[in-house]
């Protein structure tokens, strides 16, 4: 279903948890008048309050936490200077050029502490501010847990992309047994420079991220035929990195670099020909990386990081057509369990790492270059 949201939609939602709006809250003579928080994305998030009391107000604290699949609850604490008077209006900054920002669609929760000097103490109830975008006017389409938005282009270039994800997501699912757990949003921008303009720190080549965290992805693809078999592409592949990050998620270890971008590689479809060109230059030259490298972050020199990528689609593409995807699932499964990589393999398929590339360099030394 497509529909047009309403620009109220992306007015900041207060979702007071235990209040309804306007309530005000007290205790005996301090009262919280207001209280508010408003995004001018994606550099600050401005929190305000206004209160008054009988006595002076003398010490006000912000609570706030980053609404995101973690481990712990990180809770932040903000004392906000305040000079003691009976009423005070006041605001507290928070400066995502300094912290680095938060992507469109997700949330932070707050709540405020205030104290008077009669040691009377009011704490305003928990409270959800929507971090959106609203420099654009989006649109949405769902479809299972998959949510679309986009500003520009018809309807028919949004179903173009919302069917492109589901045939990834069925394909990860055929390929890994991994499945979407928790509902994800998709950013459709309609530029690599609006993309870059929602970002904080945006680095000069970024066309895609994956917010794994959050379960956001943000993409930038202008409508028309030639963005867009790139986009699905990009698609496919942040998209199986945040069901992959689902799927796996644990307090110990992550996974290894190219189980995950293989994974995210296999997605898109066939490998793309310059990757395929890496790959068997690499091949002929004897300059295949090793399996155990490619566990750690990939270079940032383009050439090497390419033969990365087109080594790690292929290394998993041989586990996933040699073992079977009950076997890749076993896999996740293990590494859920926080399990080190030798370990998880070894246990799923008998051989470790260097086990492994040895396996699939004989393998791919063997096959026939297409
Ligand atoms: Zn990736």
């Amino acid at each position: 279903m497509i529909k047009k949201l309403l620009p109220l939609v992306f007015i900041i939602c207060l979702m007071p948890s235990l209040l309804g709006p306007g309530a005000l809250l007290a205790s005996n003579g301090l009262t919280v008048l207001n209280s508010t928080a408003e995004i001018d994305f994606p550099a600050r998030l401005v929190f305000s309050i206004a209160a008054e009391s009988d006595a002076a107000i003398t010490d006000l604290r912000l609570h706030y936490m980053v609404d995101r699949m973690e481990h712990a609850r990180i809770m932040s604490e903000v004392y906000v200077r305040v000079t003691p008077a009976t009423s005070v209006t006041t605001q507290w900054v928070w400066d995502m050029r300094k912290t680095g920002g938060l992507p469109p669609g997700s949330s932070v929760s707050y709540w405020w502490t205030v104290t008077d000097a009669n040691n009377r103490v009011v704490k305003t109830a928990l409270t959800r501010v929507q971090i959106e975008d609203r420099r654009y006017n989006w649109q949405s389409i769902t479809e299972g847990e998959v949510t679309l938005y986009w500003y520009r282009g018809d309807d028919y270039f949004a179903r173009e992309l919302m069917s492109a994800t589901q045939g990834a997501l069925a394909r990860l699912a055929e390929n890994s047994g991994a499945e979407l757990e928790n509902p994800i949003s998709i950013y459709i921008y309609a530029s690599a420079g609006d993309l870059r303009g929602s970002m904080i720190f945006p680095q000069e080549w970024t066309g895609g991220v994956a917010f794994t965290r959050y379960g956001i992805i943000a993409i930038g693809i202008s409508p028309g035929v030639s963005d867009m078999e790139w986009g699905k592409r990009v698609i496919a592949h942040e998209l199986t990195h945040l069901v992959i990050h689902q799927v796996t998620f644990n307090p110990y270890n992550d996974l290894p670099t190219w189980l995950d971008e293989g994974l995210a590689m296999t997605a898109e479809g066939e490998l793309e020909s310059v990757f395929a060109t890496a790959l068997y230059k690499a091949k002929s030259e004897n300059q295949l990386i090793s399996v155990r490298s490619l566990a750690s972050p990939f270079s940032v020199y383009t050439e090497e990081s390419m033969l990365a990528y087109a080594q790690s689609y292929k290394i998993v593409e041989y586990l996933i057509d040699t073992y079977g995807r009950e076997k890749m699932f076993q896999l996740l499964s293990t590494f859920k369990q926080g399990s080190g990589y030798d370990e998880a393999l070894e246990r799923v398929y008998g051989f470790d790492m260097d086990g492994l590339n040895t396996k699939w360099q004989a393998a791919f030394q063997g096959a026939a270059v297409p």
